[in-house]
C-alpha cells in the first residue's frame, strides 16, 4: 500500500488533518507500504512557509514519520506542488490535444454575473460549457491572438460511481458536475489536476482524506480515465463534530495541534484519542498504545458516521498516559514548562535533581503537563501568597503553630519526610490541633498556596532553609 497524507499549507495543523495523517501513516506501517507527505500548495497566495514548518513539526513531534517527502526526499521529488508545474502542464496538454479538454475563454466577470442570474432564476450555477463549441481551430486562434483563457475538462455524460472503502458505493451524475477548471488563466493548476497528477506519479494506491473531498472525487476519478490511468482506492473519513453535532472549529475550542503540544499533551496520548475519531479495537478498549494501533488498524473498522471530539475524554487519556511515565520521563517532559516559565534552567544540575525528586509526588495530580507548573513552581523559584490562602496565615492559633514549626524544623538532625512529619504530627498533638488543622498554615507558608504536592516531601525537597526563610515570611504575611 502506498498512501500520503497532502496538507495544504494554509494554516496550522488541525486536529482533523492530524487524524487524516495518522489513519495514512497506521495503513502504511501496518501493511508495510510507505508513506509520503505531498505539501499542496497550488494556492499560492494562502500558502506559506511558516505553515509549511509548523505541520512538519507537529507531524515529528506526533512521531508520524513519511517515507518520502520534505526533508527526506524521495524518486518524485519536490514533494511540493508549486515544484512539479511541468508536470501539470504535459497532463493538461495531453488532454486538450486529446479533445478531453478545451480552452475556455469567459471573463471572471462575466462568469460571475452568469452565477448571479442563474441563482435569481433558481437555475444550477454551474458553468454553462459555452466555450466547449468554440472550434477548435477558432480556439487556437484565440489564442495566439493572446485572449486569456483557463482550461476546462470536458465532463462526459453517463454516471460516475466512487466505490468508497468506508460508504460503499456513492454514485454522482455526471450532469451535476461541472466542467471543472484544469489550469487557471495564469497557467496555475487546480487542486483537482494537480491531486491527480500528483497520485499517478507517485503510484498512491489508496486515497484516504476527510469526506469533505468526496464531491471532488468523482471529478479525479473521471480525470484517471480521460488520462489513461486506474484511479486508486479512496476512503473518505467522516467528519470530526463538537459535541453541538457541527462540524469542529475553533468555536469548540482548540483544534491545532501545535495548541495542544503547548498545553502539554503528550504525543502518545493524542495519537490513542485521535485514532479512536472515527475507528475501535473492540467495542470498549479506550488506552491503546502505538504498536497495537500498527498492529490492528483497519478501514473496515472505520465508522461513516461523524465521530464526535470529547476534550474531557482526551483529558482523562492524556492523564492516564502521564501516570504511565516513568520518574524521569516525567521529569524530562515537565521540565520546558518550568523553563518557559522562568522557574527553572535547563543546564542546572540541581535544579534538575530537584525536579526528578519532585516529579512523583504530582504524576497523579496533573492532566496535562502545564498542571505542574503551579504545583511545583513553589519549589524553584519564589511565588508569592495566594490571596485566598492568607487569612489561614493570621490568628493566634495559626501564628503559634508557625512559630513553634520554625523552631521543631531548626531542632530536627535529618531534614527528611519522614523526620518532618514526625515532629509536626507532635506538635500538632501538644498544641492540641487537629493534624490536618495545623499543616494547612505550614502547607500555605511553605507553597504559597492551599494546594501543593504533598506536604512533608516537598518540604524534603524544598530544603530546611528555603522552608525557614519561607515561615519567616509567612509570619511577615500574616502580622
Ligand atoms: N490538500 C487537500 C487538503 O488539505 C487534501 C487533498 C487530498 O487529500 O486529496 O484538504
Amino acid at each position: 500500500m502506498k498512501l500520503r497524507f497532502a496538507p495544504s499549507p494554509t494554516g496550522y495543523l488541525h486536529v482533523g488533518g492530524a487524524r487524516t495523517a495518522l489513519y495514512n501513516w497506521l495503513l502504511a506501517r501496518r501493511s508495510g507500504g510507505s508513506f509520503i507527505l505531498r505539501i499542496e500548495d497550488t494556492d499560492i497566495s494562502r500558502s506559506t512557509e511558516d505553515a509549511i514548518e509548523a505541520i512538519i513539526e507537529d507531524m515529528r513531534w506526533l512521531g508520524l514519520d513519511w517515507d518520502e517527502g520534505p526533508e527526506v526526499g524521495g524518486d518524485h521529488w519536490p514533494y511540493r506542488q508549486t515544484g512539479r508545474a511541468p508536470l501539470y502542464l504535459s497532463a493538461a496538454r495531453r488532454l486538450l490535444e486529446e479533445g478531453k479538454a478545451y480552452r475556455c475563454f469567459c471573463l471572471p466577470e462575466e462568469l460571475a454575473e452568469r452565477r448571479e442570474r442563474a441563482a435569481d432564476e433558481g437555475r444550477s450555477p454551474m458553468y454553462d460549457k459555452r466555450c466547449r463549441g468554440i472550434p477548435a481551430d477558432e480556439a487556437k486562434n484565440m489564442e495566439r491572438e493572446g485572449k486569456p483563457f483557463a482550461l476546462r475538462f470536458m465532463v462526459p455524460e453517463g454516471e460516475t460511481v466512487v466505490s468508497d472503502l468506508i460508504r460503499g458505493e456513492v454514485t454522482f451524475g455526471n450532469a451535476e458536475i461541472e466542467d471543472f477548471v484544469l489550469l487557471r488563466s495564469d497557467g496555475s493548476p487546480t487542486y483537482n489536476l494537480a491531486v491527480v497528477v500528483d497520485d499517478l506519479d507517485m503510484q498512491v494506491s489508496h486515497v484516504v482524506r476527510g469526506d469533505d473531498h468526496l464531491p471532488n472525487t468523482p471529478k479525479q476519478i473521471l480525470l484517471y480515465r480521460a488520462l489513461g490511468a486506474e484511479e486508486p482506492a479512496f476512503a473518505h473519513l467522516p467528519m470530526i463534530v463538537g459535541q453541538d453535532g457541527k462540524p469542529l472549529s475553533k468555536r469548540h475550542g482548540d483544534v491545532a495541534v501545535g495548541r495542544f503540544r503547548d498545553m502539554g499533551f503528550l504525543p502518545e496520548a493524542m495519537i490513542n484519542f485521535l485514532a479512536l475519531l472515527g475507528w475501535s479495537l473492540d467495542d470498549s478498549t479506550t488506552l491503546i498504545d502505538r504498536e497495537t494501533l500498527i498492529a490492528n488498524f483497519s478501514l473496515e473498522r472505520v465508522s461513516s458516521k461523524p465521530a464526535v471530539w470529547d476534550s474531557d475524554k482526551l483529558l482523562w487519556m492524556n492523564a492516564q498516559y502521564i501516570m504511565a511515565l516513568g520518574e524521569d520521563e516525567l521529569a524530562l517532559e515537565v521540565a520546558p514548562f518550568l523553563v518557559a516559565e522562568g522557574l527553572m534552567d535547563a543546564e542546572d544540575a540541581v535544579a534538575r535533581d530537584k525536579l526528578l525528586r519532585a516529579a512523583p509526588l504530582i504524576r497523579e495530580r496533573i492532566k496535562v503537563l502545564a498542571d505542574a507548573v503551579p504545583l511545583l513552581g513553589f519549589l524553584f523559584g519564589e511565588v508569592g501568597i495566594a490571596e485566598e490562602a492568607r487569612e489561614l496565615l493570621q490568628g493566634d492559633d495559626n501564628v503559634k503553630i508557625l512559630k513553634e514549626t520554625g523552631k521543631r524544623l531548626l531542632e530536627l538532625e535529618t531534614f527528611d519526610a519522614a523526620a518532618i512529619e514526625g515532629t509536626l504530627r507532635a506538635m500538632a498533638e501538644e498544641l492540641g490541633t487537629k493534624p490536618r488543622k495545623a499543616f494547612q498554615p505550614i502547607r500555605v507558608a511553605v507553597a504559597g498556596s492551599k494546594v501543593s504536592p504533598p506536604l512533608f516531601e516537598s518540604m524534603e525537597i524544598l530544603g530546611r532553609e528555603k522552608c525557614m526563610q519561607r515561615i519567616a515570611r509567612a509570619l511577615e504575611a500574616g502580622s
